[in-house]
């Protein structure tokens, strides 16, 4: 059932990917397991209803696998933050830094109308900078952002403490 399934026995840790020294978390495994898999978005869709969203933001493209299905579940409409240059029509975009460099999250201009709640949400938090950015743009859309999910955070960079809202997820690694 869902209360006994171990989210972590689904999540592996593969080591020096994409570069040497970093362990990455991996939810491929998760991913093609039905029951665990159902199970995780079981759970995040009761953690975020109480948040009453209008909509849900994925982010690209994990953030997709995880935000389409809560949408559906939840009854609610969906919407894209793509790397630059993806979505049609009038956008509006947000630069942010990186360990090194920058990158770019976009949205259609469109996409929230003012006031509307939106849940935004990721596989996985680390230092924080992609879902910062990601809450900035909305808010910069008109949206208010009652919550921010992931299904895995890496506690040990404290990436909750650059999100001002409210934060879950399923799974923290120390
Ligand atoms: P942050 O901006 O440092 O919080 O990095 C989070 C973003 O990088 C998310 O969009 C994740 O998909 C991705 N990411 C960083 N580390 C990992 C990992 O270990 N596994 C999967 N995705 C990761």
């Amino acid at each position: 059932t869902s209360e006994t399934l171990d989210l972590k026995n689904h999540i592996r840790g593969i080591p020096d990917f994409p570069k040497p020294g970093i362990l990455f978390y991996d939810i491929s495994t998760l991913l093609r397991h039905g029951p665990a898999w159902k199970a995780a978005m079981s759970r995040l869709a009761a953690l975020i209803a109480p948040h009453k969203p209008d909509l849900l933001a994925g982010i690209e493209s994990r953030g997709f696998l995880v935000a389409a299905p809560l949408a559906l579940e939840l009854g609610l409409g969906f919407i894209m933050l793509r790397k630059p240059r993806k979505l049609p029509g009038l956008t509006i975009g947000l630069n942010y830094a990186l360990e090194y460099g920058t990158d770019r999250i976009e949205m259609q201009a469109d996409a929230v109308q003012k006031g509307q709640r939106v849940v935004i949400l990721d596989d996985l938090l680390a230092t924080g900078g992609t879902m910062a950015a990601g809450i900035s743009l909305l808010r910069q859309a008109g949206a208010e952002v009652p919550c921010a999910a992931a299904l895995i955070e890496l506690s040990f960079l404290n990436g909750r403490s650059r999100i001002d809202t409210h934060f879950e997820s399923l799974a923290a690694y120390d």
